[in-house]
């Protein structure tokens, strides 16, 4: 018994010892004179590394790999590797597993089946030792565009060059056919601060070697978690090539001051047999059943373990991988419900010691049930127990368009059921007055991302058509403003789904992760169809961009100075940030919703009000001023008054 004692508590030890000393990012460190491996396995009764000299050769020199205490297996070869490639294999129980790249692989060969061996410090662009986040001295001020690299750039009119590459968001100077800012520019012209991007990691839903054939997908799908996806870059074949290409996009999108998001899916891989995480220590980074199945809390096939102690050693030094040497400034954590809570927090410990503004949260849920106990993954409901990571509001989505398990209206397209949970979304999800609108789950309003569409489901225009078909153009427009004017008025950190504002459709597809660019690619000839709703847009992000009163950043000061207006009408919400001197221009904010189809007349207090935005116009320097104590507010449409 005292035997077994001590060989837990030395089991542990080393365990500890693993964690501090090895990184599993160092896999492969590369000199010009040798390049030292080393790989991470309890398991392995034996590891192999092979070297080939290019990407398509059979032929591998072989080497056999040493244990150290920590289980971590090492050798050093000898002489210039450059442009040699890599694969581990493994030997379990006598039995080999197959190759593959190291888990911590950052360069890869065409579809990553062979990590690549390069000099990554000659994959900087020109000026990259000074390239810097853009300043973020407020983090109230984050606004938040989703896009996907074809979505943004492959239509016939978005005037870039490089459609569907990274470097197609290096091109600055760029117009629509009919002139009007493209690429960074309309961005930088929106007014939104970071741009998130869907996977740009290596994933396997794509051949890199088929890439003329222009398939499109979303890219949930991770093969190589440490390198770039090869169909993003010009030369997939070039290992460098699309580490070069990332690093001048992340440069460019600096230059123009927004911070870049990615969008990282360690939830899941592609798959087990195929992926390094199945292969190099078989079952170890996944959750099983009590069968030793697979779990499948992503219902893509399995779920990763990130309470097993080196999975989540990979998630923290990923991230921080990503941080330093792409410069990344922010994690959308995909099915982030699937990683336990405690991973998050040590995250986010790990990039504070980066960079304390690097943005991090995910979607606060799992597909199916993952195989943890619910309290300790890092659901939506616990956001409060994992201060500075946010997540996505289903309560203010749902509340505003509908759910989308259902086809339903929601309140800016005239059902007033979701007026409770839009008032808790627009108080930033916080416990608000006593939980007045519901049991706050966001410690702090900027854990709450107000939104209303991203990638997932309907846009808003082809939700609002389903939902409400009967109506007019002119009608669901009027709808479509007032949803978006909602989230950009709300406590939260406000996120919009690229194309928006360029009233995007999928032709009624709501779920377009294959569907071709034809669906998928943002309209840049709407920039001028729908110029009225465009300019109402970018009006909006500058109303939100210069009241700091619909953006307090703290749960005291929220319940300190948002207080919601009394009124009978369950279309109608009114609230007002009131004492607002030494914190806004204003001295108070004045929002009135009205999710009908009929005017409201309501009373205000007493006052000198500038009009920010009224039946469906809004300017950030007013579009009127009025002195007033009672106003119509137009059917489907926002009031936002500034008081003088
Ligand atoms: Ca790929």
């Amino acid at each position: 018994m005292k035997n077994i004692f001590i060989c837990i508590l030395t089991t542990l030890t080393l365990l500890a010892c693993t964690t501090k000393q090895a990184r599993l990012e160092d896999e492969c460190l590369y000199s010009d004179s040798k390049t030292q491996f080393c790989f991470w396995s309890p398991i392995a009764e034996q590891m192999e590394l092979r070297i080939y000299a290019d990407a398509q050769t059979t032929e591998a020199e072989t080497y056999a790999l040493r244990k150290d205490k920590n289980d971590f297996w090492h050798t050093t070869v000898k002489g210039d590797l450059a442009g040699k490639f890599y694969t581990i294999r493994s030997c379990q129980n006598g039995k080999w597993e197959e190759e593959a790249p190291g888990i911590f692989a950052k360069a890869v060969s065409v579809n990553g089946t062979r990590a690549a061996i390069i000099d990554l410090s000659k994959t900087n662009p020109d000026g990259w030792v000074q390239d810097k986040r853009p300043a973020m001295t407020d983090p109230t001020d984050i606004i938040v565009y989703e896009t996907h690299l074809r979505d943004f750039t492959m239509s016939p009119n978005s005037g870039i060059q490089n459609k569907g590459k990274f470097l197609a968001l290096a091109e600055t100077g760029t117009t629509t056919a009919d002139g009007l800012a493209s690429g960074i520019d309309h961005l930088k012209e929106l007014g939104i601060t970071h741009l998130q991007i869907l996977p740009m990691f290596d994933y396997g839903s794509i051949d890199e070697t088929t890439l003329s054939h222009g398939k499109y997908n979303w890219g949930y799908d991770p093969i190589n978690y440490n390198a770039p996806e090869g169909g993003y870059s010009t030369d997939p074949y070039d290992p460098a090539c699309r580490i070069t290409e990332a690093k001048q996009m992340i440069q460019a999108l600096h230059q123009a001051g927004i911070r870049v998001i990615m969008d990282v899916v360690y939830n899941h891989t592609y798959n087990v047999a195929g992926c390094a995480l199945g292969r190099v220590v078989p079952q170890y980074f996944y959750r099983l059943n009590a069968d030793s199945s697979y779990a499948n809390g992503s219902g893509c096939g399995n779920e990763t373990a990130s309470d097993h102690e080196m999975m989540r050693q990979f998630l923290v030094e990923s991230v921080c991988y990503w941080a330093r040497e792409y410069h990344v400034d922010g994690f959308r954590f995909d099915l982030m419900g699937i990683h336990d809570q405690e991973t998050m927090r040590q995250i986010r410990a790990a990039l504070d010691l980066i960079d304390p503004t690097i943005l991090t949260y995910g979607e606060g849920w799992a597909a199916m049930s993952p195989a943890y106990p619910y309290d300790s993954l890092a659901m939506k409901q616990w956001t409060y127990r994992m201060p500075r990571v946010g997540a996505f509001s289903d309560d203010i989505r749902n509340a505003l368009i509908g759910s989308p398990f259902d086809h339903l209206r929601g309140f800016a397209s005239g059902n007033p059921a979701g007026k409770q949970a839009l008032c808790f979304g627009l108080a930033g999800g916080i416990n608000y007055n006593n939980n007045q609108f519901g049991e706050g789950w966001s410690g702090e309003p900027m854990q709450h991302v107000s939104y209303i569409t991203c990638h997932d489901n309907y846009c808003l225009r082809d939700r609002i058509e389903v939902s409400a078909p009967e109506e007019t153009e002119e009608t669901r427009l009027r709808m479509n403003k007032l949803a978006q004017t909602a989230v950009l008025v709300s406590q939260g950190m406000t996120f919009i789904y690229g194309g928006e504002e360029l009233y995007r459709t999928k032709l009624g597809i709501d779920n377009s992760y294959q569907s071709p660019d034809s669906i998928n690619t943002i309209p840049w000839e709407n920039k001028l169809i729908y110029n009225d709703l465009y300019e109402y847009y970018r009006q909006m992000v500058q109303i939100r961009r210069q009241h700091r009163g619909f953006r307090l950043g703290t749960a005291e000061l929220v319940n300190k100075h948002l207080e919601f207006l009394p009124t009978d009408n369950e279309s109608f919400v009114a609230f007002k940030m009131k004492d607002l001197k030494g914190i806004d221009t204003a001295k108070s904010l004045i929002v009135l919703l009205n999710g009908s189809s009929e005017p409201i007349d309501t009373d205000i207090p007493a006052g000198k009000y500038a009009v920010l935005a009224q039946d469906g116009k809004a300017d950030a320097k007013g579009l009127t001023t009025v002195s007033t104590d009672k106003i119509t507010v137009a059917p489907y449409s926002a009031t936002i008054l500034a008081e003088k």
